[in-house]
């Protein structure tokens, strides 16, 4: 389609999948909901990464810590003090900016700076700050040689640059400098509504595993190397949340904290876990062409950080961080002792030595991994019919392993009793193991299209055949070929049980 984007949010909320939260109110921005196709797909993602990440590993476990932790947890982490993005206001239109998502160009004639262009992340090119440039000369009728145009962003701005900057929603320097702004959602906890009840929404569930760490490790037999992980909702404060489900205020995220002895080789690990949830995310059925990695650079991390390589996917918008594979030392469990109290030291026998742990953490999100997939999976394609009529078919060519539903059942016409009930006791069986559809109405090509929109890869259809040959088969039709052919129950079952994992 001409504009990805759109399609995917109009198939999601046409279908089922996301809604706005409280749309009957308007909405509320940050926000949304998961419909009944929706709330399928997220939790089969999320159980598939549980499997393979916790169940079917020997050297992992699983945790579920409270939303809501004690206040001090965040002040270990650095959070309270430091999790903040710069925030810009524009005087005049009262908008918000993160300053970071706002680039600007020094327009340059002969040598000489006339003043200033602006622009947002989302429309920011070298060539729109080039050409918005070109105007401003224009308009101020000067004359002389325009330099190309420098980008940088608001954060990069002097204190002389930060007056003459244009704002992009009025067009005037109206600009503040930049300001932190904590992005915690602050709460109250018990009825006192004081400085001594605060606490925050978790805007991670990283620390829950740092916290628990000893609680894991006396109650349990886990040796190093051993991870711990979660998946769980967390909150931020986003100063502009955009593009759909990508940047939200309440969003789930699947983290996993990997601990390592420490004197073992971190980079080894780190490059472990990077291929590890590429693979991963190739098994769920991502294109490899969509996915890159970027290393943070070393002047960038934070001082006790080894390295930080996050993933990239080519979403509709751009290419944009997907999961987060960081190598953090062993600053959070030394922050928690410190503050607490508390040694979060291990034994080791071989040394008789008391030390503090390191650790890889791989942090993704849940609702942009279903981004991914709804925008990598989203296909239209045109189709002939029999009749050698053509039309435009959607498709989700989602993964049978995470797909809402793993097949429907179809038979040929509902008037015809013994077709009925064949398909029924087929239904009946196949619901006990699988999410599955029962549809009877619409001709046969209807009730396909509509499944190929919601990503179902497989159609059973009880036809003349199953009721009339030998043998008790069915017609299976397969989503992306659209081939079919006949399978007995045993054989669809053995497909299933096979693709379904
Ligand atoms: P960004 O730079 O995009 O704000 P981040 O680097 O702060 O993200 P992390 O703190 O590393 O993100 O969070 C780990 C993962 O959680 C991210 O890779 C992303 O998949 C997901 N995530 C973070 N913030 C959001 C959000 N506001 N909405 C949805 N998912 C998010």
């Amino acid at each position: 389609p001409a504009n990805l984007m759109e399609a995917v949010v109009s198939l999601a909320k046409r279908r089922g999948f996301v809604f706005q939260s409280s749309e009957i109110y308007g909405g509320l921005n940050g926000f949304f909901d998961y419909g009944p196709m929706g709330v399928e797909l997220k939790k089969n993602i999320r159980d598939c990464w549980w499997n393979d990440m916790v169940r079917r590993r020997d050297d992992i476990v699983g945790i579920e810590t409270s939303i809501i932790m004690h206040p001090k947890v965040w002040e270990a982490s650095g959070h309270v003090a430091g999790f903040s993005d710069p925030l810009v206001d524009c005087k005049v239109s009262k908008n918000r900016y993160r300053a970071d998502q706002l680039f600007f160009a020094p327009v340059v004639i002969d040598g000489t700076t006339h003043g200033y262009v602006s622009a947002l992340e989302s429309e920011k090119t070298t060539e729109d700050l080039q050409a918005a440039a070109e105007l401003f000369k224009r308009k101020k009728a000067i004359t002389g040689t325009l330099s190309p145009v420098v980008v940088k962003d608001f954060t990069e701005a002097t204190a002389d640059e930060v007056t003459k900057i244009p704002s992009p929603a009025t067009g005037n320097p109206d600009l503040t400098p930049p300001r932190a702004f904590n992005m915690m959602f602050q709460t109250n906890v018990g009825a006192m509504t004081d400085a001594s009840s605060v606490a925050y929404l978790r805007p991670e569930t990283a620390q829950g595993m740092f916290v628990d760490f000893k609680n894991v490790v006396d109650t349990t037999r886990v040796k190093l190397p051993f991870g711990i992980a979660q998946t769980g909702k967390s909150f931020r404060n986003e100063i502009t949340p955009r593009n759909f489900i990508f940047r939200s205020r309440e969003f789930e995220q699947m983290e996993m904290e990997f601990f390592i002895h420490e004197d073992d080789d971190w980079a080894k690990w780190h490059r472990y876990w990077i291929n590890w949830c590429k693979d991963w995310l190739l098994s769920i059925g991502l294109p490899e062409s969509h996915i890159s990695e970027y290393d943070h650079l070393k002047e960038k991390l934070a001082f006790y950080s080894k390295g930080t390589t996050d993933i990239m996917f080519k979403f509709p918008f751009g290419v944009q961080e997907l999961w987060g594979i960081a190598a953090r030392g062993n600053y959070d469990l030394t922050q928690h002792a410190n503050a607490s109290g508390k040694p979060q030291e291990i034994f080791d026998e071989a040394t008789k030595k008391k030390f503090v742990p390191h650790v890889i953490e791989p942090a993704v999100g849940l609702d942009r991994i279903f981004l991914a997939v709804l925008a990598s999976c989203y296909a239209e394609e045109q189709v002939t019919d029999e009749k050698g009529n053509t039309e435009t078919r959607t498709v989700l060519r989602l993964s049978p392993r995470i797909a809402p539903l793993k097949i429907a059942v179809l038979p040929l016409i509902k008037n015809k009793e013994q077709l009925v009930a064949r398909a029924q006791a087929l239904y009946a069986k196949l619901k006990r193991k699988y999410a599955c559809f029962y549809d009877e109405t619409g001709n046969i090509g209807k009730r396909y299209r509509r499944q190929d929109e919601v990503g179902t890869p497989y159609c059973v259809t009880i036809d003349f055949d199953t009721i009339e040959k030998e043998g008790d088969t069915f017609t299976l039709r397969e989503r992306d070929s659209m081939s079919q052919r006949r399978v007995t129950e045993t054989e669809l079952f053995a497909l299933l049980e096979e693709q379904v994992y």
